[in-house]
């Protein structure tokens, strides 16, 4: 334990430690909480990020003890309050708790106990502050430290924003300005700073730590989208252990799924598109060790408990680092070695940058869909994403239009109903004997779902029918998705023809106002929108960075706990090795590493511009460049002007001398930059167009 020049300080840190032992059992701190009680004993209001399990709780529970007023505790989790409370009675620390489910005189009773002493800690949900009465309640009472548990619902950026935490400052004030403690699991930089700007907190520390997980070795794979694949395989055959695939579509989901079962890997697939039973059966399966890799979009892994998992691999790159960092961390909780791969091809970001643009609407696409929704005669409307695509005037993905009816749905102007699924159609264009002989008899399922729809419809299949695929899928005692690919076969071979059910939305017009008078706060959607691609850059800055991978990530978090892991691939190839098979691969034992090498399959894990940079710092020329590398002078000005994009330090002055550099510098005064072309006119022959790349690129 640390000590203070502080006597009185040392005595409380002295005796706390005494009451860890004897209430908790422990007899050291862990790494973060002591300093954190420190603060709270010094009266300085701290912002504690600790993931679940690293002891946020103890840091206001053991204090309380020794504080002279009480400690009030804020927690949205009601249903949890009277366990939190039982289970600090079993280690004898005397706490209590106020919510709805008392009533005013048990309420009434239980601050009087306060007062007299009779409890040190109590917890209280947020919207007990509401109340004028429970206010005046608590007036007599002195408080000594005010702590927020979950405190990311304070903010409306997180994923749990809970308004009633909205007035936290000014109860903060009304109980007479305490000590404040808040506490989160929420890593995310943006959640923080807006949890110390909506309490008003002045100059709070800040403590993040515990999200270090020394036994996962990170690295990243360069490879384009249809090498994935093939490496993706190569790698789970070498490392034993069950595993997660994260691919960001579920097409590359079912392919990496074919893949990997075609090279005798026992997997399966899970996404959204699939129905729940089957979800279901999918996760029990996994999580049983029925199988082995489980390949799934980020809708795999909430609440996902199986704590050996060996590796997690990235098909593609995730949109931020602390969706990155939660998916890799279910690796290896059980503290046993286990690898994070992340495979990237530079088309990643497109994906990221398409999904960010579906969940980030331009103004004007919020306000013709509205405008196009007033245009209909009734004010209850039946539309798919196809029919209000319409009145939007440029392209728009449909899940831009989803996000548009959701803002104008958050700021009242409408409501939907939830999706309506109509019913499909199919038309069989021979009979069901000829259409069963077409079928393989082997495919047993198919024969079994085309007999559901014989059974219910008989000869009316071939003027036409329409079907329910769930009911359907009933009456053959299949699996929808049986239904789904039968109808997709029978009609990819021209036995039916087939129309999937409407899938639309009723919409309710609840506010009319013109268009341009919608009050919705556009500047806060665009700061939205632009805060998602520097999570985005950040994000993909990780591929590009030379340093430490897992130091990458915590630095990101701010976790004061970080050094180099000495187990990544950076870590262990450092930046002069030119191997390009990973040195990450080598370490979980490519089986023969000269046989892949000759088969040509090698993994590259070093992007291209890298290597290119290497040499850059040998302070080599352009043309000893490409020649080194086998690759035109054009191609390394591309490099270079790539590395200059990404702030890799490139002395540009190098390659181009400053009196070019003013010429250029001049036309672009000119002409701007948009093109190259009217740059060259201006500045004449004696400036290359690789002179011009280079300036620009330095100017982005
Ligand atoms: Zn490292």
């Amino acid at each position: 334990m640390c000590y203070t020049r502080n006597p009185m300080l040392n005595q409380q840190l002295s005796q706390l430690k005494d009451l860890l032992k004897i209430h908790y059992g422990y007899s050291e701190f862990r790494f973060g909480q002591e300093k954190a009680i420190k603060n709270v004993l010094e009266q300085k209001s701290t912002v504690v990020i600790m993931p679940t399990g690293g002891g946020k709780s103890l840091i206001y529970q053991l204090p309380s003890l020794i504080l002279d007023g009480i400690t009030i505790v804020i927690s949205p989790l009601i249903a949890l309050m009277k366990d939190q409370v039982d289970s600090l009675e079993q280690i004898g620390i005397p706490a209590t708790f106020i919510n709805s489910s008392l009533s005013q005189i048990e309420t009434q009773s239980r601050i009087n106990d306060i007062k007299n002493n009779v409890y040190k800690l109590i917890y209280i949900a947020p919207e007990r502050f509401y109340s004028q009465e429970f206010m005046n309640l608590l007036s007599n009472v002195k408080v000594s430290l005010f702590a927020i548990d979950e405190a990311h619902c304070i903010s409306e950026w997180g994923h749990d924003f809970r308004p009633s935490y909205m007035r936290m400052k000014e109860v903060i004030k009304l109980v007479g300005n305490p000590t404040v403690l808040a506490v989160t699991a929420t890593a995310t930089p943006e959640v923080r700073e807006d949890i110390i700007k909506q309490l008003n907190l002045s100059n709070p520390e800040v403590i993040v730590t515990g999200f270090n997980r020394p036994n996962l070795k990170f690295g990243v794979i360069r490879a384009s989208d249809s090498q994935k694949y093939s490496q993706i395989s190569n790698l789970v055959q070498q490392i034993n252990g069950s595993g997660i695939i994260y691919a960001g579509t579920r097409k590359k989901v079912e392919e990496m799924l074919s893949y990997l079962t075609s090279s005798g890997v026992s997997a399966v697939a899970y996404h959204a598109g699939m129905d729940s039973n089957n979800r279901k059966s999918i996760q029990n399966e996994f999580m049983k060790g029925a199988v082995r890799v489980i390949i799934a979009t980020n809708a795999f892994g909430l609440g996902i408990d199986k704590s050996d998992i060996r590796f997690v691999i990235h098909f593609d790159m995730p949109g931020t680092i602390e969706a990155y960092y939660q998916e890799a961390g279910r690796a290896g909780r059980d503290g046993q070695e286990s690898h994070c791969f992340m495979f990237y091809s530079p088309a990643d970001r497109y994906l990221r940058e398409f999904f960010i643009s579906g969940d980030n609407p331009p103004p004007n696409v919020i306000t013709e869909i509205y405008a196009g929704l007033l245009y209909n005669d009734s004010d209850t409307i039946l539309a798919t994403y196809a029919t209000l695509a319409e009145s939007v005037s440029e392209k728009v993905p449909d899940m831009a239009i989803g996000t548009a009816l959701k803002i104008l749905e958050r700021e009242g102007y409408i409501t939907r109903s939830h999706e309506k699924t109509g019913q499909a159609f199919i038309q069989f264009s021979h009979d069901a004997d000829y259409i069963k002989e077409k079928l393989s008899a082997k495919a047993r399922v198919q024969n079994q779902a085309l007999q559901g729809f014989v059974r219910h419809f008989g000869d009316k299949l071939l003027a036409g029918v329409e079907f329910s695929p769930n009911d359907i899928a009933e009456i053959a005692g299949v699996k929808r998705d049986a239904i789904t690919r039968l109808v997709k076969k029978l009609s990819d071979e021209n036995l039916a023809s087939y129309r999937p059910p409407f899938r639309g939305t009723e919409i309710k017009i609840l506010k009319k106002v013109k268009p341009e008078d919608l009050n919705i706060n556009f500047t806060a959607l665009k700061e939205k929108h632009k805060r998602e691609l520097n999570k985005l850059d950040i994000m993909e800055n990780y591929v590009y960075d030379f340093g430490c991978r897992r130091k990458y990530i915590l630095d990101y978090f701010k976790d004061s706990n970080t050094h180099d892991c000495q187990i990544c691939d950076n870590c262990t190839s450092g930046s002069q090795a030119k191997e390009v098979v990973s040195d990450v691969l080598n370490n979980i034992n490519f089986a023969d590493k000269k046989i892949a090498k000759n088969n040509e399959a090698t993994i590259t894990t070093k992007l291209t511009q890298l290597e290119t940079y290497e040499l850059y710092q040998q302070n080599m020329t352009i043309d000893e460049m490409a020649q080194t590398r086998n690759l035109k002078p054009g191609t390394i000005i591309q490099h270079l002007c790539f590395l200059i994009e990404k702030n890799k330090d490139i002395d540009i002055n190098k390659f181009v001398d400053s009196k070019k550099q003013i010429k250029i510098q001049r036309a672009i005064k000119k002409v701007g930059t948009d093109t190259l072309t009217p740059i060259k006119e201006a500045v004449g022959d004696e400036v290359s167009w690789d002179d011009i790349r280079l300036m620009l690129a330095n100017l982005k």
